[in-house]
């Protein structure tokens, strides 16, 4: 049985829908290992196509290919995938290294692509590339060697696993006469190992070494001429038979990737420069929503006395208040509802002013860890509050008593208020003296209206208030503030009682103060003004945060966009080199693998990147806005570099994903003639 027999053989290529040329006609072959065969014709004539269809490049065909006895036309993916890596070799005219590959990397790719360890693949290379005297030049690029060399290269790749074919499509068409022969030299000594060696070519000369010819004509075999004895297998050389046939593994498909990107560095490190810019603008926004989160936090906390929670009377509670007095009956407990939104609205809150009821003050203590309640008063007016000195009349907006919830940080000028005296904020000690300092021990007249009783009294200025960074009621405008005592005074004095509408309730823990404030608006209160802006405030924040790290996100769009182009430009540019994979057996998957690998790494340099830009500027503008301002901005967090070098190596990925596709479906046979 011949070892390669080609039975009937007709190829049509496709033209149109209805058309198709018929490239090889009733082909009607067979050889036997240890033949030198050259196979001429003119151009045009189907040698290629032959070649093509007898390596197993081109599947689509009519007939029968038996190689060994096998149907090489019924071959499963696997079969002939191993049919490539190990029963066959192609040489071509132009060579097909791969440029960024040295020598030995050429030729190791086959074995890089079943996965033979690294040492076992140098070693028969190199046994391969001395033995074609090229043993100088392992590290040099194809680009740096000689024509024949490079065909020399080639032919070492191609027998590097030992092959029992050898298909050489006009193997010395690209070379000069000298360096041909040597060529040849070579190409007749693999015959003579007993390998089965079919070659197309031009040349008589050439022509004139094998031990057959065949000449094809317009897709028809006219002549078949047995020229010399087929050679007995002399085994002059003898390449270790291959043993493992793996797949091409993580690291190898990276390493293959990493060789690429480094022949085209600008270029990549272009690319990752520009997607590193989306990946440095989204940190940098969630590093600025968490630093003016954190800066927020802190002067709320300065300034607020953490062990305190407020609690206010609603249109809610008042009516569940009534109700109780009206009818003894138990109160309906409970927050929530539409009404509880309103309470919470700071305001609508503001524009109440409702007294407790001693039901509510009950209901208030029954809060767990709540030591304490101190009641206290506050009202908010538009003109009919005023404080007056030297016949003056100062109108103020905010009221209120004094509480252990201000801090000495509240205090700018002077003291805390005691019997019979004020607090005032600074705007208002302004607009009398120039220096609101020179205000303390001043005589005002404070004159109020409460429920619309008016109420006065004459007070001393004890000191200076200033909101300090809080945000909240007080902080925006013109307040005067005393002591609860002081203001039941005034009520008694102007034949009042005092009606408290607000409460401070002490936690006998700071961190159970979260759980009273939520408390306290379940059971239908409000809360602290103060708080429930900062809430809303941070709410907003946040929302603006991720709007801005959303803006910024576009970018990350646009550098996937830039990364899918430059891959896809990356797949044409390599079509040879992918069209030589396969040739050597790499599967769809491998090919798709060192594709996505690429676009791996150039995720993992534009996230390293982005998170090195990102905390780079960070650094330098913390350092200007502490010099400004006493207060850093930029609050990156490694959660946020995690997130960001993750993000931009899912997006590469993703982005890649089209581009290998394409790769890993190029036509071997269309992807080699591509030059
Ligand atoms: P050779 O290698 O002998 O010069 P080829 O085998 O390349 O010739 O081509 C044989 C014939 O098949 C030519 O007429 C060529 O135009 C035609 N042919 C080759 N490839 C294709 C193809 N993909 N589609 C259509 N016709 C093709
Ligand atoms: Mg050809």
């Amino acid at each position: 049985m011949p070892f390669l027999e080609v039975n009937n053989l007709n190829k049509y290529y496709p033209i149109t829908d209805k058309d198709r040329f018929h490239a090889l006609k009733d082909v009607q072959l067979s050889f036997d290992k240890g033949e030198l065969v050259s196979i001429i014709g003119e151009s045009g004539s189907g040698k290629s196509t032959l070649m093509n269809v007898l390596g197993g490049l081109d599947l689509k065909f009519e007939g029968e290919i038996r190689v060994d006895g096998e149907n090489i036309g019924h071959f499963k993916e696997k079969e002939m995938v191993n049919f490539h890596k190990e029963k066959v070799g192609f040489i071509f005219q132009s060579f097909n290294l791969v440029p960024h590959l040295s020598v030995l990397d050429n030729v190791t790719l086959a074995m890089t692509l079943s996965n033979v360890d690294a040492n076992t693949r140098k070693e028969r290379a190199k046994e391969v590339l001395e033995h074609l005297g090229l043993k100088d030049h392992y590290k040099k690029k194809p680009s740096q060697l000689s024509g024949g060399q490079k065909q020399r290269v080639a032919i070492a790749r191609a027998l590097v696993n030992d092959p029992d074919i050898i298909i050489a499509d006009e193997p010395t068409g690209a070379l000069d006469s000298q360096t041909s022969d040597q060529v040849l030299d070579i190409i007749e000594e693999i015959a003579k190992n007993g390998k089965l060696v079919i070659m197309v070519t031009h040349s008589e000369r050439v022509a004139s070494r094998s031990t057959r010819v065949v000449t094809i004509d317009d897709g028809k075999i006219i002549n078949d001429e047995k020229r010399k004895n087929i050679h007995d297998h002399k085994n002059t050389f003898q390449i270790k038979k291959r043993q493992e046939n793996k797949n091409l593994g993580f690291f190898a498909a990276i390493r293959m990737a990493l060789l690429n990107m480094k022949e085209k560095l600008g270029r990549n490190i272009l690319i990752a420069l520009g997607a590193s810019i989306g990946i440095m603008s989204v940190i940098l926004m969630l590093a600025l929503g968490n630093g003016v989160n954190d800066y927020l936090t802190d002067t709320m906390n300065e300034n607020v006395n953490p062990m305190i929670s407020e609690a206010r009377m609603t249109e809610e509670t008042q009516e569940e208040a009534d109700e109780e007095l009206d009818t003894e009956a138990p109160a309906e407990q409970g927050g929530g509802g539409p009404g509880n939104l309103a309470a919470n609205n700071p305001i609508v809150q503001l524009s109440k002013n409702i007294a407790f009821e001693e039901s509510n003050i009950a209901e208030l203590e029954t809060i767990p860890h709540v030591e304490e309640i101190e009641l206290a008063y506050s009202s908010f007016s538009i003109g009919s509050d005023t404080v007056v000195y030297e016949d003056e009349s100062y109108p103020f907006m905010n009221f209120g008593t004094i509480s252990a919830n201000m801090t000495d940080s509240n205090i700018l000028y002077g003291s805390f208020p005691e019997n019979s005296e004020v607090l005032i904020t600074e705007e208002m000690a302004e607009n009398v003296f120039s220096t609101a300092e020179d205000m303390i021990g001043e005589e005002v007249e404070v004159k109020l209206s409460v429920n619309g009783s008016p109420l006065t009294g004459n007070y001393t200025v004890s000191g200076i208030y200033t909101a300090g960074n809080a945000i909240g009621p007080a902080s925006a405008y013109d307040s005067v503030f005393m002591t609860m005592d002081t203001f039941a005074d005034m009520n008694e004095e102007n034949g009042l009682t005092v009606e408290p509408n607000l409460a401070y309730l002490y936690a006998d823990e700071a961190s159970k103060s979260q759980m009273i404030k939520d408390e306290i608006s379940d059971l239908g209160y409000a809360g602290s003004s103060t708080d429930t802006l900062a809430e809303t405030f941070t709410q907003m924040l946040d929302i603006f945060t991720y709007i801005l790290s959303g803006v910024a996100g576009i970018s990350l769009f646009v550098s996937a966009i830039m990364i899918l182009t430059v891959l896809y430009i990356s797949v044409v540019e390599r079509t040879q080199e992918i069209g030589v994979l396969k040739a050597i057996g790499g599967r769809n998957k491998d090919i798709r693998r060192i594709f996505v690998s690429e676009s791996f790494l150039i995720g993992l340099f534009s996230g390293l990147l982005g998170v090195g830009i990102a905390s780079f500027i960070s650094m330098v503008g913390n350092i200007a806005v502490e010099n400004l301002f006493g207060t850093t901005i930029l609050h990156m967090t490694p959660a946020y570099a995690l997130f960001g070098i993750l993000a931009s190596i899912v997006i590469s990925v993703v982005a890649g994903v089209f581009p290998a596709n394409k790769a890993a479906r190029l036509d071997p046979i269309e992807a080699l003639r591509h030059d």
